[in-house]
């Protein structure tokens, strides 16, 4: 069984269908893990919501669905951030707010454990360091786990006696899950923010018991395009130009 593995899909249709494009080209995906923010910063939030809200789908809650929703204010946001919430939250209708609404903070699908920042702070911690990766596999009671936020791939390794080692994952790398326990990341396929405007995302296979890291290439021309014409700040569509 193939899981596709995808995050911050951040209301870029574009983006996700490039990722599940070419994750299929690789060979046949039969379940979908989404670890939070569907919406967000992009032009098509009903349309990203449809894409997710899927049989075989497990999607975790991030800050800007918990935003757009009202489970979460906006104070904390940063002024683009959110002006690009509030657009999202008046433009989704009813039925996609009440889904965004019921969505968990924390999942769990067999050996993992799905969770949008990190598990002690599931709507807002930017997962990248040592110590904050200690206090999450302190509360992580499964093996593996994923997490999202921060845009970038890493593989984290749990050290006996030793903190947790982070690994920035390239596209193409293929790791094998074993005893230790590991947090990984896939990346953002609507929003990468590492200088590579390829979408990102990760692919678990359980025959083989891998994980594997992808970026691929997308148009994002008429992402931009929607973004300026829903009047949302033209630097969201910018940015997806250059992968910043
Ligand atoms: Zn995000």
């Amino acid at each position: 069984m193939r899981t596709l593995i995808v995050s911050d899909v951040h209301s870029n249709i574009e983006g996700f269908a490039a990722v599940v494009r070419d994750a299929e080209r690789r060979g046949p995906v039969d379940a979908v893990w989404c670890i939070g923010d569907v919406v967000g910063y992009g032009p098509n939030p009903s349309e990203a919501i449809a894409a997710v809200r899927q049989p075989g789908v497990l999607v975790v809650a991030g800050n800007h669905d918990l935003a757009a929703c009202r489970r979460m204010d906006t104070l904390d946001f940063n002024p683009v951030a959110a002006a690009a919430a509030h657009w999202t939250r008046d433009s989704l209708g009813e039925e996609d707010r009440a889904y965004l609404h019921g969505l968990p903070l924390i999942a769990t699908a067999g050996a993992f454990t799905l969770v949008h920042g990190s598990l002690r702070h599931p709507e807002w911690e930017y997962l990248l360091d040592p110590e904050q990766a200690e206090a999450h596999f302190a509360l992580q009671g499964t093996p593996f786990s994923v997490v999202g936020h921060s845009h970038v791939q890493f593989l984290c390794t749990e050290r006996e006696g030793q903190p947790p080692l982070f690994h920035r994952a390239e596209d193409g790398e293929r790791v094998p899950l074993g005893d230790e326990r590991v947090i990984l990341n896939p990346g953002s396929s609507g929003q990468p923010r590492d200088a590579d405007p390829r979408a990102g995302y990760m692919l678990y296979d359980d025959a083989s018991h891998t994980v594997s890291w992808h970026r691929v290439e997308y148009d994002a021309r008429p992402t931009l395009r929607k973004i300026i014409e829903a009047g949302l700040p033209e630097y969201l569509g910018q940015r997806l130009l250059i992968g910043r």
